[in-house]
């Protein structure tokens, strides 16, 4: 344990800080870091088994089946078939690859998409650039207070021109889980393909694309203790879907380009590690949420929580404080005293913005700039969550000052 002389309180006094890297991290919805297991499984890839699994000399073949064992791997965890796997950079552009590719594989059906005003940039931004570009018409769909999309809306904003919809299976920011199950089987009955970004919910909630009735999914390895740079989108065996890359004929013919044949097998060692572990992880992650939100809304007043109370992944609690607290003045104050943490708001353009998903809750400019994000992982321990209350109290006070 280190002891650090917090800059927090008035009167300066010694915090110990647990944590073997020294630093309380609870951004795991940004990244997580890699898991020495997965980091095992890449290294013979990154290494003697160099091979390009388009060759065909015995290099190659040992990569392609390499690649092709991974692909069954991962398509059973997720309640997909082999070929229904399209590995990507990540879920940026898997979420991409998903609205671009099915809006323009099946424009000659009809122009209309629909998705919800808290989605990650990676579709929000997509979705507009269809809209303002390539002539389709988007419906952004609102949610409640509690950050949850009504299916009656989606239900409603179904026309017979639409040829997608897209909802997030669980929200970044505030760990909001939507009743995507629902949504999709709607779709499927009106002839809609139906996209989820499932990206923070694999290894925090069970996730499967059958039982979900999802024709595309989307995940990234770097949320599950995997690498960076690598995910997947699952697509439904006869979804029409464009490719973004052009080039070779990897990935059936839907994604041009070498495969990262190491990330990919990290990738499916660390989803294979990741679901095995949410029986256990699971509770015990929702209970340390548990304890910092009623220890948080103990020592604080005008502490208030965001997202819906119960439907969440067990990881996230997203706070805001009232008091005209700048939440990037609180987030480098977390910073200082060794807690990592994200804030509601995001640089865009050089200035900082308040988060659309928080403003899209109906929050106000001031409190959705006050706001946190506390993620917790499979280090996190009851340590980690006393220190924060030891340490943030006085910061509060501090900036509300
Ligand atoms: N979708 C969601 C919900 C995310 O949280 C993120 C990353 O924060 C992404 C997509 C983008 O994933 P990647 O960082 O792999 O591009």
């Amino acid at each position: 344990m280190s002891q650090l002389h917090t800059q927090t309180s008035n009167l300066q006094v010694p915090v110990s800080r647990p944590s073997a890297h020294n630093v309380v991290y609870l951004d795991h919805n940004a990244t997580t870091p890699l898991d020495p297991r997965v980091r095992e499984a890449m290294l013979p890839w990154l290494g003697e088994y160099f091979g390009n699994p388009s060759s065909i000399h015995a290099l190659g073949r040992r990569a392609r089946a390499a690649l092709d064992d991974a692909r069954e791997r991962l398509a059973k965890l997720l309640g997909a078939r082999a070929n229904e796997v399209i590995f990507t950079s990540g879920g940026t552009e898997a979420d991409n690859l998903a609205l671009l590719g099915v809006a323009r594989a099946n424009r000659h059906r009809g122009r209309h998409i629909l998705t919800t005003c808290i989605e990650h940039h990676a579709v929000l931004h997509a979705a507009e650039h269809l809209q303002k570009r390539e002539g389709f018409d988007v419906t952004f769909l609102p949610v409640n207070r509690n950050c949850l999309l009504e299916p009656d809306d989606v239900r409603r904003a179904i026309r017979d021109d639409t040829i997608l919809v897209s909802v997030m299976t669980a929200n970044n920011e505030t760990g909001t889980i939507q009743p995507v199950t629902e949504i999709a089987e709607h779709c499927r009955e009106r002839g809609v393909y139906f996209h989820t970004d499932a990206v923070q919910a694999l290894g925090k909630i069970p996730v499967n694309m059958r039982e979900l009735s999802a024709d595309l999914l989307s995940i990234s390895a770097h949320k599950f203790y995997g690498p960076k740079g690598v995910g997947a989108l699952m697509v439904e065996s006869g979804v029409r879907l464009e490719p973004l890359s052009l080039g070779g004929a990897q990935e059936m013919e839907k994604r041009a380009g070498t495969e990262n044949v190491a990330g990919i097998l990290g990738m499916v060692a660390a989803a294979e590690l990741a679901v095995a572990g949410i029986a256990a992880e699971g509770p015990r992650q929702r209970e340390l949420t548990e304890k910092l939100w009623s220890g948080l809304a103990a020592r604080v007043t005008g502490a208030h929580r965001n997202g819906h109370p119960e439907w969440r992944v067990p990881n996230t609690l997203n706070v805001s404080f009232s008091g005209g607290i700048d939440g990037e003045a609180l987030l480098i104050s977390l910073d200082l005293a060794g807690i990592a943490v994200s804030s509601g708001s995001a640089c865009i353009v050089g200035t900082m913005q308040p988060s659309h998903v928080l403003r899209a809750m109906g929050l106000s400019e001031e409190l959705a700039r006050a706001s946190v994000r506390f993620s917790s992982g499979k280090d996190t321990t009851e340590e980690d969550v006393a220190y924060v209350l030891e340490a943030l109290p006085p910061i509060v006070a501090r900036l509300r000052r």
